[in-house]
């Protein structure tokens, strides 16, 4: 038995132990963190967003970290201080294939990224990303332990023990479990929901490939979709009734010294559950051999890993928090719902910046009680019940073009609020040092992007209804999108600049000049007055030009000698 008592053990070494193993370090608490393998280690998450970037940010500031402000709060700082093996997203794109025909260019949309401010987003090649997480967690003093799977967890009054594979233990005073999707914990404790309550059924055929030809440079016998982005600067989703395929490039940012290609098919596992007679790699084969303009994009191509295929993605748990214990949202199933909008590393985030503060606070009073994490566990179970929605419904979009046209709109105005809403935080945040207006000092949990907006809420409540009838049976496509734009006409927190109402738009560009000006024109004279204090308060995080806001002197928790 190992003697030594840990404050906080943190059971596996990839992006949510690295994160939450860095900020406890630094404060001085003492931290094991204990992994099944060892680094360099492939992981899914590669895609990011705008809130996972804005809420690291945030945990910058707040947990006074200063390599998540100056390294890791944006795709070009990474490039920059981290590693050179990742690649940009300048845009969202969504091409719709009907089997067995080549695509109709008319039949995509794209959301462009605008870089205002804070740059393009990323594909992170998670290896690096990882590694470069833990070692900063060493950096703070983080005992790392690879090669080490746990199996026991025993939890007693007064600490947790913890065993490994070959019988080694340690003992902490609380356990955080950060091992994703196979989550020890839900596992040992018998948590897991067997099957998970939730509506979304889908599962997945992975790999990395080299020499993807990019979308943009076939020439298919309809013509390619010309946008304002070329597709291949960006995460692409092929789309089709029944499944989408992402195509994540890591070679497409200046600089890159990485020639791989993430490629994933998610499927409705229900309509195309995993054949038992087929190996992954066929079962890829045959997808392209139904799609053939896809199959144009991965004629050069060659994988560079085994093709893997998962069972369903999604997991429930009935209890994520317990005295001296807390699973994570990769291990709590909110983290891997389904790659579909690239959502999991935002969930993570949020739940991470709620989690570190609460684990520190109940640490310095030596009460570490389930109470104390109770809004962590209902931050994640908003999550996975508002994600559950926004896929189901854009699976049972996949079934026309038209529905996905109509259905994505709610998507995006709710990234749109969600994210205006983060900047807003951060920038308040920036200048008052105010921890009140954090977003996990809110009622309720932000859940996903601002369905804490009562009207985003009502929208997006009304659209998932009238999606729901589709699959139902009860309901025309038709007459659905007819309904989902007239709710989206009817909803005035956003800007009409943008043209979400007319089903002719196929293209959200808010950082085009005139829609931009147009925008902030609307902002500032007709936008609900909680759309116009966001806007206002998020200006800032847009025009760089104005510098950064002023650091005020804070003051910090740090109690530890390694600062
Ligand atoms: C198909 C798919 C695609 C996704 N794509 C995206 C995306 O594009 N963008 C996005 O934001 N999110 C995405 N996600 C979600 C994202 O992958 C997760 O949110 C994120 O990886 C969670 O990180 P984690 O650290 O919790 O888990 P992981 O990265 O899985 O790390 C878990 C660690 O625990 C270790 N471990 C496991 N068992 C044990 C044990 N018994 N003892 C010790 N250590 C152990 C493992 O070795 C591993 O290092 C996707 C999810 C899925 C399912």
């Amino acid at each position: 038995m190992n003697s030594e008592l840990f404050d906080v053990a943190v059971l596996g070494c990839g992006f949510e132990g690295g994160v939450l193993g860095t900020i406890l370090a630094r404060h001085g608490y003492k931290v094991l963190m204990v992994d099944a393998g060892q680094h360099p280690k492939f992981a899914l998450g590669e895609s990011t967003v705008r809130h996972t970037w804005r809420t690291i940010k945030i945990m910058a500031e707040r947990y006074d970290i200063p390599e998540f402000r100056d390294k890791f709060s944006t795709g070009e700082a990474v490039h920059k201080y981290v590693t050179s093996s990742c690649g940009i997203k300048r845009n969202f794109g969504f091409i719709y294939h009907r089997e067995g025909e080549h695509q109709r260019p008319e039949e995509a949309t794209q959301l462009v990224i605008p870089s205002l401010g804070e740059g393009y987003e990323a594909h992170l090649f998670r290896q690096d990303i990882d590694a470069f997480l833990t070692n900063t967690a060493a950096h703070y003093g983080a005992t790392i332990r690879s090669n080490m799977p746990i199996e026991k967890v025993d939890v007693q009054p007064d600490n947790v023990t913890l065993t490994t594979a070959k019988g080694a233990t340690f003992r902490a005073r609380y356990v955080v479990d950060c091992t994703g999707p196979g989550s020890i914990l839900s596992r040992l404790f018998g948590l897991r929901d067997n099957p998970p309550r939730l509506r979304t059924n889908t599962r997945c055929v992975f790999s990395h490939m080299v020499d993807v030809t990019p979308y943009d440079d076939l020439t298919l016998p309809n013509g390619v979709p010309r946008m304002p982005e070329r597709w291949y600067s960006g995460t692409c989703h092929h789309i089709f009734d029944g499944g989408w395929l992402w195509v994540i490039p890591f070679d497409n940012r200046k600089g890159s010294t990485n020639a791989a290609c993430s490629i994933g098919l998610s499927l409705d596992n229900e309509r195309f559950p995993k054949p038992a007679d087929k190996t992954a790699e066929q079962e890829w084969h045959d997808f392209l051999n139904r799609f053939p303009s896809v199959k144009e994009q991965f004629k050069k191509a060659k994988a560079i890993r085994e093709w893997v295929s998962t069972g369903r993605l999604q997991n429930t748990v009935t209890q994520a928090v317990g005295d001296r214990w807390i699973m994570t949202s990769g291990a709590h199933g909110s983290g891997f719902l389904d790659a579909m909008f690239s959502r999991g590393l935002a969930n993570s985030t949020e739940a991470l910046n709620a989690l570190a503060a609460r684990l520190m606070s109940a640490l310095d009073d030596d009460d570490l009680r389930a109470e104390r994490f109770e809004y962590v566990e209902r931050l994640m179970k908003a999550h996975i019940a508002r994600g559950d929605e926004l896929v189901k419904g854009t699976y049972i979009s996949f079934k026309a073009f038209d529905l996905w046209n109509a259905w994505y709109r709610l998507w995006a105005i709710g990234v749109g609020l969600g994210d205006y809403k983060l900047g807003a935080i951060y920038q308040t945040y920036l200048r008052t040092r105010d921890e009140s207006v954090l977003p996990d000092a809110q009622e309720p949990p932000l859940g996903l992007f601002s369905s804490n907006h009562p009207g985003f809420g009502e929208l997006f409540a009304s659209a998932f209804a009238e999606m729901l009838k589709v699959e139902q049976g009860q309901q025309t496509i038709k007459d659905t999108c007819d309904r989902i734009f007239q709710l989206v006409r009817n909803a005035p927190f956003h800007s009409p600049a943008l043209g979400l109402a007319d089903p002719a738009t196929k293209v959200v560009h808010l950082s085009r000049p005139s829609v931009a000006l147009r925008s902030f024109v609307w902002a500032m004279t007709q936008a609900p007055p909680d759309v116009r204090e966001m806007g206002l308060a998020a200006f800032r995080t847009f025009l760089p030009k104005f510098g950064p806001a002023p650091r005020l002197s804070t003051e910090t928790r740090l109690r530890g000698s390694s600062q």
